[in-house]
């Protein structure tokens, strides 16, 4: 029987009132169920903001230095159990073992640096019109926030999300994806373990649907950070901000690798493999398209083809796999009715397309690494986000039409260039429309001190992480002071 886990609301673990529960299933092998977890009502939701609110003053009294000190302890909780979180991650996720400590590891310097951020909550002082007068600002906690997240980075994103909102001084309820509740529960455990005052942080599971909606129309929720689709996005940023509260939300991507024809190849084409293929295609940063030079397509595709046959897909829990599942059959389908379309829509399918089957494989949701060569930036498999393990390769006459296709999308996450001239990549770097830029790097990637975001569709321009992440979940207080 697999264990069944609680919602955390007000310091006390406790079963959802619709008394059901839903699975969380390992998308490599459907028969091992990971847990099951508390499919939450409205009315769940509404003692979970409750909580959260009468828990508000005490905590926003503490000081930032001292919340701190509950983070830190909370990095090394998360640090200390590492191995058995990035195991729970890689079962209900399904991306590799190394690539789940990976993450759970990018927690741990979350945690750390959001501590440390407790002592750089900076104001301003400015001068007066006055004399005699203190003129300063000072940022203050919203008050209670909803952190809604999804399945594909599920312990990163609540760490990145929470950390800053408990420095500021915010009580939170966070609804993480009903795909991947484990790791995030394993974070909360950690915040639990290391003190965090009852009420502080509340977990509740449940769909998007009632969780996530009630968390949208309440009151007393102040803001809401979310990371998912862009379609989930919009609807719950209208919702939010029509209410007069503060939505931060950060969505899809369709993230262009620029190859030039001065780029070193080789290195160019582990980017691209990188960038497209690992973590199964579902990050929000993954290269979709790969933009390459006319006079080195040929050899760029050749070598890309190379890559990828030798990609061994399972099992993420398995050593020497490199690639893991979709995370269920519904992504699966869709990656698969994606391959279709670019096929129908005249792209040349140059390497897997199918899914996997036999065992191990037919235990799970798998897809075999795929490649497009001859698409066209019009295609519906270079515009609109798959979040599968499938690269279109795009010729481009120039650089001047590389950055043209690079532009041409609603989206604007990262973007990457390969090309060994300065002059070349700083323009890029100038005209690019993207929220990160990566320069002979690949488009996924991210370090916790520099700010996280998007431009056009992509995200509503808040940045996450770095010490403006801090921003989001603050208002600032202007102080004239007479004396
Ligand atoms: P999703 O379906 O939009 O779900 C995201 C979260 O929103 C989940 O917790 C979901 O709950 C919840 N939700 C669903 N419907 C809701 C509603 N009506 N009101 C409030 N909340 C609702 O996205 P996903 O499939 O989990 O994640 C993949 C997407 O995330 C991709 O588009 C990817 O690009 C994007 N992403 C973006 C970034 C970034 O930083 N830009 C990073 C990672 C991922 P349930 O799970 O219960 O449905």
């Amino acid at each position: 029987m697999p264990e069944i886990y609680q919602n955390l609301i007000g310091g006390k673990w406790v079963d959802s009132s619709s008394g059901e529960t839903f699975a969380d299933i390992n998308p490599a092998d459907t028969g091992d169920i990971v847990g099951l977890f508390q499919a939450s009502t409205a009315e769940d939701t509404r003692a979970a903001v409750a909580a959260a609110a009468a828990a508000r003053r005490e905590w926003r009294a503490l000081s930032a230095p001292r919340r701190g000190e509950y983070l830190a302890a909370t990095a090394r909780i998360i640090e200390r159990d590492l191995g058995g979180i990035a195991e729970g991650l890689t079962r209900e996720e399904g991306k590799t073992l190394p690539e789940g400590k990976g993450e759970t590891a990018r927690a741990v310097q979350v945690f750390d640096y959001f501590a440390g951020e407790g002592r750089r909550i900076f104001g301003e002082t400015t001068p007066s019109e006055f004399g005699r007068t203190l003129l300063y600002t000072v940022k203050e906690p919203l008050g209670v926030v909803g952190i809604i997240t999804p399945w594909n980075f599920p312990v990163a994103i609540p760490a990145w999300k929470l950390a800053p909102a408990l420095i500021a001084g915010n009580t939170v309820v966070l609804k993480p994806a009903s795909n991947a509740p484990l790791t995030a529960l394993r974070i909360v455990r950690a915040c639990e373990e290391a003190g965090l005052p009852a009420g502080v942080l509340n977990f509740i599971t449940g769909s998007g649907a009632s969780v996530g909606a009630e968390l949208a129309a309440s009151p007393v929720v102040r803001g809401i950070s979310f990371t998912g689709s862009d379609t989930v996005g919009s609807s719950l940023y209208g919702r939010v901000t029509g209410r007069g509260a503060k939505c931060q939300c950060e969505m899809g991507g369709k993230n262009p690798m620029v190859v030039m024809e001065d780029a070193d190849l080789e290195k160019a084409v582990n980017l691209t493999i990188n960038g497209a293929i690992w973590s199964t295609g579902q990050k929000c940063t993954a290269t979709s398209r790969a933009i390459v030079h006319q006079d080195v397509v040929e050899e760029f595709t050749a070598k890309v083809l190379e890559g990828v046959a030798s990609i061994r897909v399972g099992n993420g829990l398995e050593e020497g796999v490199q690639v893991g599942p979709s995370i269920d059959e519904a992504q699966m389908n869709t990656v698969l009715e994606y391959i279709e379309i670019g096929k129908e829509e005249g792209a040349r399918l140059l390497a897997g397309g199918n899914r996997l089957t036999g065992d191990p494989y037919d235990r799970g949701y798998f897809v075999e690494p795929t490649v497009f060569g001859d698409v066209s930036n019009d295609m519906r498999i270079a515009q609109e986000e798959i979040f599968g393990p499938v690269l279109g390769i795009i010729t481009a006459a120039d650089f001047e039409e590389a950055v043209n296709i690079a532009n041409d999308t609603r989206f604007g996450l990262s973007a990457s260039i390969c090309t060994g001239d300065i002059h070349r990549a700083m323009e890029f770097a100038d005209r690019i429309e993207a929220g990160m830029v990566h320069i002979n790097s690949p488009t996924v990637g991210a370090e916790v001190q520099v700010p996280f975001g998007g431009m056009k569709d992509s995200s509503t321009g808040t940045r996450e992480q770095g010490h403006v992440a801090v921003d989001f979940y603050t208002d600032t207080k202007t102080v004239y002071l007479e004396y």
